[in-house]
């Protein structure tokens, strides 16, 4: 039976292209129409709106994005044997769809997207799903070019994502994330929903960052969550030895009991402790200079 698009069922579009999923590029397919359009209904109204896809593979959701009315899509394909099968697509919907054949993780989306809205919205491949989330979440200027993502997890990882302070998933991933963004999941998606099916259940997640997020260096806030979040079972005025000398000195005007553990602190107390970190370091260089030696170079 045709789809509501006209396009031959998934099933066929993957014996015909031999799209037989491979591991190793995270491809679990989803193949029913219904579930991809409730995904792409997710990231609210679509009109006007360019859409990036990570990893369309046999392009389920791209279908659905296109006929939920995205003015636009771009989507980012790693495996060739894709991009035929999503040519077929291209050509049922006329100049609104762009396939890159590329790696997500080292791409100039931006170079591709134009003017106007833009949004993210993915079933990503769970082997490079946090490693992409945290490279978007990176992203210089900010606010950034999308005006939200929609993007689907393991569970477990979507957990993380949206955990509270004093909870075993809050980490260095709640942290990055709840410093930028408002985080949410929307729904669960069973594994039996996906072809092959993964080992666990999965999460569609929404981010919307913040206009104003609170002021920090970002590069720091990775440095201190990495060190305080490395040694979660230690204090903070042991766990920070790795990015201060004197933890102390950074707690202190932090604000914050250096008895502490990672998972106490909220995130204004991390960015609390990135910003002692760059005073504590200025100070450092400038008594350096004051000093006429030098403690310079790259860091
Ligand atoms: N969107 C499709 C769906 O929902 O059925 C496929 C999702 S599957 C979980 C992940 C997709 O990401 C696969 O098509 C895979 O080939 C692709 N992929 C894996 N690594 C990638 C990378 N580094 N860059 C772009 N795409 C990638």
């Amino acid at each position: 039976m045709m789809a509501k698009d006209e396009l031959p069922p998934l099933r066929d579009v993957i014996r015909r292209h031999g799209l037989s999923a491979r591991k190793s590029l995270g491809q679990n397919f989803l193949l029913d129409l219904n579930l991809t359009a409730r995904i792409a209904r997710a990231a609210g109204p679509l009109d006007g709106v360019a859409v990036v896809e990570i990893g369309p593979g046999p392009g389920g959701l791209t279908r659905a994005l296109l006929s939920e009315g995205a003015r636009y899509v771009v989507a980012v394909e790693r495996d060739a044997r894709a991009i035929a099968a999503l040519g077929e697509i291209a050509a049922h919907y006329s100049g609104r769809l762009t396939i890159i054949e590329g790696d997500a993780l080292t791409i100039d989306i931006t170079a591709h997207i134009g003017g106007g809205p833009a949004r993210l919205i993915a079933n990503l491949p769970y082997n490079i799903a946090t490693a992409l989330l945290v490279r978007w979440l990176a992203v210089e200027p900010w606010p950034p070019w999308y005006d939200r993502m929609v993007l689907m997890f393991q569970r477990e990882v979507a957990e993380r994502i949206v955990a509270m302070p004093g909870s075993r998933q809050y980490g260095r991933l709640t942290v990055l994330v709840s410093w930028r963004c408002e985080a949410k999941i929307l729904f669960d998606v069973a594994r039996t929903a996906f072809v092959p099916a993964p080992k666990v259940t999965s999460s569609v997640v929404r981010f919307v960052p913040r206009p104003a997020p609170l002021v920090c260096s970002r590069a720091n806030l990775e440095r201190v969550t990495a060190a305080a979040f490395g040694q979660r079972r230690k204090m903070l005025r042991a766990s920070l030895r790795s990015v201060a000398a004197d933890p102390l000195a950074l707690l202190r005007p932090a604000g914050i009991d250096p008895s502490a553990r990672a998972e106490d602190i909220p995130v204004a107390g991390f960015v609390a402790l990135a910003n002692a970190l760059e005073s504590s370091e200025g100070e450092v260089v400038s008594d350096a200079r004051n000093r006429g030696t030098s403690q310079g170079g790259p860091r």
